[in-house]
């Protein structure tokens, strides 16, 4: 699965250079489709041409910034493009051109935010002394040089240094940098091939105190915390942030984060209602396979650790495709219901039978 990207820049763009490297080494399982920038002088245009990228220069005199943000989304979404990334891009983004991609728009800054936002980070770093600074990949949110931070680089900064050697320091650090922080982002919200962007919200999420396993079942509310269907030991949940449409798990009423201890037919339920999830999905979805599986720990992705839990994940040739239509959060959260409904319904046709 290749994501595509659009780059925007107004300087040298030299982390373009790097990223397009990362690109064609099969290290980042990326394609640039498009890159834009509001200067016509830009370096980040010429590297563009060099590696048959198709560039853009896009004049912002005479538009307003909400005007020039819209013209470059029509040339990222005509291009196609899942995830930008900015490369010394020194215009502030509107709120419409954030919300357009939330949490799908990457910077990098060369400070270790929250230190030295804003412009001319190196003379910051000088002018106060310190002994690192560094440099930040980061989501972008509407604030400048602030969002969700996804890797840091720290660089030493020695008594000698100048402006010019520093900022030197710091664009080598950049190099590696960059593509390491897309390869992170790019799989954290990656399960095997599935690209699923919104699930960054769950990811990034507070998560109350407490086991929403344990809690959503005691609150007698199945309906709105989408629980499907209730057995003796386990129940039928619909994942509120699914890796797909129609992802549900089994869960055990008892916290727990093994299998072992359990009883055979506490073991025995939990697969039986595997079963009946992928009975539901298969009548109402018509999935063309399933991948189930059982997180065990922080690490294997699961953002509850420590009570058990089988995932049901249905799948369809092409999927990420699919799902690309589906990627403002809003839109999926109106299909869960939707889907709640259906499986609610092919559960009780089962039961009238
Ligand atoms: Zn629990």
């Amino acid at each position: 699965m290749t994501v595509s990207v659009g780059v925007l820049s107004s300087g040298r763009g030299e982390n373009l250079r790097y990223i397009l490297k990362a690109e064609r080494s099969g290290y980042l399982p990326v394609q640039v489709k498009m890159v834009l920038a509001d200067q016509p002088k830009a370096g980040a245009l010429q590297i563009a041409r060099e590696f048959d990228v198709p560039c853009l220069y896009l004049d912002p005199s005479g538009s307003s910034r909400e005007e020039y943000d819209r013209r470059l989304m029509q040339h990222l979404d005509a291009a196609g493009v899942e995830l930008v990334v900015l490369t010394g891009f020194l215009r502030i983004l509107s709120g419409t051109f954030v919300k357009h991609y939330q949490n799908r728009i990457l910077n990098i800054h060369p400070a270790l935010l929250p230190s030295f936002r804003g412009k001319d980070a190196f003379q910051q770093a000088l002018d106060h002394g310190v002994k690192w600074t560094g440099t930040t990949i980061h989501i972008v949110d509407e604030d400048v040089d602030h969002g969700p931070i996804i890797y840091q680089v720290p660089v030493p900064v020695r008594e000698t240094d100048t402006h010019d050697s520093l900022k030197a320091r710091i664009q080598r650090a950049e190099q590696r940098a960059y593509p390491k922080a897309i390869k992170i982002f790019l799989e954290g919200f990656r399960l095997e091939n599935l690209w699923a962007p919104w699930r960054i919200d769950y990811i990034l999420s507070k998560k109350p105190p407490g086991c929403i396993f344990c809690d959503k079942p005691r609150e007698e509310k199945d309906e709105e915390n989408l629980i499907l269907y209730r057995g003796k030991y386990n129940f039928i949940i619909m994942n509120a942030f699914p890796y797909n449409n129609g992802h549900l798990m089994v869960v055990p009423y008892k916290h727990t984060a093994s299998l072992s201890g359990w009883q055979p037919e506490e073991q025995q339920e939990m697969m039986k209602l595997a079963e009946m999830g992928v009975e539901l999905l298969r009548k109402t979805m018509k999935p063309d396979g399933f991948n189930l599986g059982i997180n065990m720990g922080l690490v294997a992705g699961a953002g509850v650790a420590d009570h058990i839990h089988l995932h049901i994940v249905p799948r369809w040739n092409g999927d990420t495709n699919f799902m690309l239509v589906l990627s403002d959060t809003r839109v999926l959260s109106e299909h869960l219901r939707a889907t709640y409904g259906k499986l609610k319904e092919a559960l009780a046709a089962k039961e009238r039978k």
